[in-house]
């Protein structure tokens, strides 16, 4: 069940020979098996001629998937040093292919790494997934330095994140995805592809930017929806006053008697753009 995407040792073989045994903290679970990371990879369309950025190679299932699929160059993010090795034998196998940044994904630019279009690609860890998330859908300038994003989340939040108004997983997360991109579930991955099992299924989002999304300040964006879909079950002229309540839905012309959860975007635009 490995997958003949290279001639390079299967993942098993390179968790035990560096001792890889995955650490809760840093939200590792990885995926060893090659067929399923090749299956991810394709989701984010042609990679010939695009750098990827990947977050969290790990031992670099995912990153030897991307390479064999043809992308140009895979900048790789790893917080945990121990996995280094393991990706430098990638390196070495795809001479001049594989950057390896060891860091912080959090705290990283990622604009000036990049020489040509790119591509984020990366089963995320749980832990950083949303912050990391909201990070590139909030970038100025927007169109933003990658052409599409394909991440792996738990099947919770890609339901957040793809969710309709009037459903209980609308919420600010779905307007932030939605505002500036079209994000779709492309498949679910249960608990058992990973080592360890996590407790919950996964899904694989993939997200098409939008090139002229509703003109608005991201921050405003931010503001707006998190003051609403903090006390979603209010109508929006109580929970929306410490931004100016009724006169403000007058000036959007939205029935104050609404919820947060029955907001399309534009209405959500139309709000933010009316904040002082
Ligand atoms: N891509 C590998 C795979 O699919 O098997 C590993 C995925 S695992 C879910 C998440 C990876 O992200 C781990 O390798 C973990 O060490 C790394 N990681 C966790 N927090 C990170 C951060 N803030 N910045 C960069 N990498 C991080």
């Amino acid at each position: 069940m490995s997958g003949q995407i290279d001639d390079m040792p299967p993942l098993r073989d390179v968790l035990d020979r560096y001792d890889l045994l995955a650490k809760k903290s840093l939200g590792q679970n990885f995926l060893l098996d090659l067929n399923l990371t090749a299956k991810i990879a394709r989701q984010a369309g042609p990679l010939a001629g695009y750098d990827v950025v990947e977050i969290g190679p790990g031992p670099g299932g995912l990153t030897r998937a991307i390479l064999a699929e043809g992308a140009e160059r895979v900048i790789a993010i790893e917080r945990d040093a121990r996995c280094l090795p393991a990706l430098q034998e990638i390196s070495d196998y795809y001479p001049g292919k594989l950057q390896i940044i060891s860091g912080d994904a959090l705290s990283e630019q990622y604009a000036h790494l990049l020489a040509r279009p790119a591509r984020i690609i990366a089963n995320l860890p749980y832990n950083v997934a949303t912050p990391l998330l909201t990070g590139w859908l909030l970038s100025e300038p927007w169109p933003a330095w990658f052409s599409s994003m394909t991440l792996m989340f738990q099947k919770e939040v890609a339901e957040r994140i793809c969710a309709t108004p009037g459903s209980k997983a609308y919420g600010r997360l779905s307007i932030l995805s939605q505002w500036r991109t079209r994000p779709h579930i492309a498949f679910d991955v249960g608990p058992k592809a990973f080592i360890p099992p996590p407790k919950i299924t996964s899904s694989v989002v993939v997200f098409e930017p939008i090139e002229n999304p509703f003109p608005c300040v991201a921050k405003k964006l931010e503001r707006v929806t998190q003051v609403a879909f903090g006390q979603r079950r209010k109508m929006l002229r109580a929970s929306l006053k410490s931004l100016g309540g009724s006169a403000l839905l007058d000036k959007a012309g939205i029935d104050g008697e609404k919820r947060a959860e029955n907001l399309s975007v534009e209405e959500f635009v139309t709000l933010a753009n009316l904040l002082d």
